[in-house]
């Protein structure tokens, strides 16, 4: 089975890539791969940031591996918050505080389409394939749910009738901007074999 570094500490990111990969690849987080950093993001574009983290697990490990961005971008807010969504309410990266301040700022707001767009950096012998998933959706009006992490209790994504915290990671995965981007991964994957 072939093994790839997921450059990320989130673990809860790990658990939904775990589970959306069954066993057809093998995953291993930075923790595991003794890589106790964090890979900064600073750059304005979710496909920067994830090149930002495969390069930077490259040039340490020279091993095949991926870095993953997300955003959420809300039309309304002239699809704010992107590639700022972790840290829209300040450093500390609160969910709460992140999912707070976006309530409060769609306040009476009718339009309230919102997408979320993930963004995958491969890289296979050093050499990069990006894949990208998005999910459309909208936001809800309060909290709903207690499942996942995140924005997940304030989207509701297109056809489904409950927010991503109302779901298991499997219904998750079905619908998800991660679960459309690791399909593709996979699908290069297969097609390298
Ligand atoms: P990053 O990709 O780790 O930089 O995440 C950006 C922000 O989006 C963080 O606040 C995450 O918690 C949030 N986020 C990323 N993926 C998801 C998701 O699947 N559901 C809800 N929030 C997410």
């Amino acid at each position: 089975m072939r093994t790839l570094i997921f450059a990320t500490n989130n673990d809860h990111k790990a658990e939904e890539i775990r589970a959306l990969l069954k066993n057809q690849v093998s995953i291993i987080t930075l923790k595991e791969a003794g890589i106790e950093k964090d890979i900064p993001e600073p750059f304005d574009t979710l496909e920067e940031n994830a090149r930002a983290k495969s390069t930077a697990i490259y040039e340490w490990k020279a091993m095949d591996c991926f870095g993953e961005d997300t955003g959420l971008e809300v039309y309304a807010l002239d699809m704010e918050p992107g590639v700022k969504s972790a840290r829209y309410a300040g450093d500390d990266r609160s969910p709460e505080a992140n999912i707070d301040k976006l309530l409060r700022k769609m306040e009476g707001l009718k339009d309230r389409r919102a997408r979320f767009r993930t963004v995958i950096s491969l890289l296979i012998d050093g050499k990069e394939n990006l894949f990208e998933g998005i999910c459309e959706g909208r936001i809800t009006e309060g909290k709903k749910g207690s499942q996942g992490f995140g924005y997940d209790p304030v989207f509701i994504p297109e056809g489904a009738g409950k927010s991503f915290a109302e779901m298991t990671m499997e219904e998750k995965g079905r619908y998800s901007h991660r679960g459309i981007a690791v399909q593709k991964l996979v699908a290069f994957l297969s097609s390298l074999v």
